[in-house]
């Protein structure tokens, strides 16, 4: 008999596990729990859909690059539209003579990454006036069709016998008495209480507030960054690359004829209520004169906030709590959950499952790694 997993949260993440564990044969035994009507409503119905592996940290560049490959060769069922648009990603980062990027080695060795000069970089995005001196072309990076990929994940899960209950909010645990700290379940807002041998937190940005409630102190701030899209521009070519400033701290990319455009904010808050700031619109505005100057004054027709749950080394959070247990940790993806969604659920399914795989991968996930200094926000 398999052990019963609930899932508490149906964005991306807690979706893509339900697929997972339904592939493993274990759909039966999973109920995932979201307390929206309807699943992807937070960070995952929030972001700019950019698939990118050229980050930091290491495991997040692995979990990237496996999900790149699910989304260029998705399995049958997913392959009825593409899941990814390719349309390469333009890089400027860094001075000349700082120190390569960290990405850079293993995306060499994928043949996945090329330096441009200046003229090339122009011909690839003419819109682009990067303060990043040094630029990089990474043709398999893109857009992913998050709608489709979540709704996909969803449909296949409740195929493979998977309940995916919708309207329903965990508000607190059910926990054993006995020496050892263990989970046998959670109690709804309705008052009903559901049993579980493992609860998978994949809530998101109220992560820290389910692991507060166990007086687990979790590594992760929760933060909110904007998007927007401006009005239809003539000037937009709807086939332009993603462009992404790490220096001055902008990415765009075409979207319904206009721009998305980011100017990487970033400020603490609470998760709700979830209010925009105005202050950012200048700062957008500002920064896309400075570095989309052929682009002119674009107006934004779409300004939203969104959540971005982060940890302290920009690791997600994925694995076994190390105090309780029958707790298990999807959460903390930070700016980075659509980009390593389909190879996170798998990983986190295939260790539910007791499957094999990848040890150094686990431990650099882990969420009892000691993380040497918190990064700054
Ligand atoms: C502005 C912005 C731009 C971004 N751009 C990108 C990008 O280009 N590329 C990229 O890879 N990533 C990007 N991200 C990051 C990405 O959106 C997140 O990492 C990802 O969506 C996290 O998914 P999740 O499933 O963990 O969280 P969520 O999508 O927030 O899902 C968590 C779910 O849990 C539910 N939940 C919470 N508490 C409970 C409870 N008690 N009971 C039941 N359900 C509960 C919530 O309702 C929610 O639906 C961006 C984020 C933002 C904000």
């Amino acid at each position: 008999m398999s052990q019963r997993i609930l899932i508490i949260g149906g964005g991306m993440a807690g979706t893509s596990l339900a697929w997972w564990l339904g592939e493993s044969g274990v759909g039966r035994h999973t109920v995932l729990l979201e307390r929206e009507k309807l699943l992807g409503q937070h960070a995952t119905g929030q972001n700019a859909a950019i698939l990118r592996s050229a980050v930091t940290p290491w495991a997040t560049r692995a979990l990237a690059h496996e999900t790149g490959r699910f989304l260029r060769h998705p399995p049958k069922d997913f392959s009825d539209a593409p899941l990814l648009k390719e349309r390469g990603l333009v890089l400027a980062e860094g001075a000349e003579g700082d120190p390569l990027p960290a990405w850079l080695e293993d995306h060499l060795e994928w043949n996945a990454v090329e330096s441009i000069t200046p003229t090339r970089q122009r011909q690839l995005a003419p819109h682009f006036n990067p303060e990043g001196e040094r630029c990089w072309w990474i043709p398999s990076a893109g857009e992913i069709e998050v709608a489709r990929l979540l709704e996909r994940f969803a449909f296949g899960a409740r195929r493979a016998g998977v309940r995916i209950e919708t309207g329903r909010e965990v508000v607190d645990w059910i926990t054993s008495s006995g020496p050892e700290r263990r989970l046998t379940g959670v109690r709804l807002a309705d008052g009903e209480e559901l049993e579980a041998d493992v609860v998978v937190v994949a809530a998101g940005a109220w992560a820290p507030s389910l692991s507060a409630r166990l007086s687990i102190a979790t590594p992760m701030r929760v933060t909110r960054r904007h998007l927007m899209v401006s009005a239809p521009a003539q000037d937009v070519c709807s086939e332009w690359p993603v462009v992404w400033d790490d220096r001055a701290g902008l990415y765009a990319r075409p979207e319904s004829s206009g721009l998305l455009v980011s100017a990487c904010d970033i400020s603490e808050v609470q998760p709700e209520p979830l209010i925009a700031d105005p202050d950012v619109r200048q700062l957008l505005a500002e920064k896309a004169l400075r570095i989309l100057p052929s682009c002119g004054d674009l107006s934004m027709a779409h300004f939203w906030p969104g959540l971005r749950t982060l940890t302290d080394d920009d690791v997600p959070w994925l694995g076994q709590d190390a105090e309780v247990a029958g707790l298990f940790w999807l959460a903390g993806f930070g700016g980075h959950g659509m980009s390593v969604c389909a190879a996170a659920g798998q990983l986190a399914a295939d260790m539910l499952c007791g499957h094999s795989t990848n040890e150094e991968l686990q431990a650099a996930l882990a969420p009892s790694r000691q993380v040497a200094v918190a990064a700054p926000l």
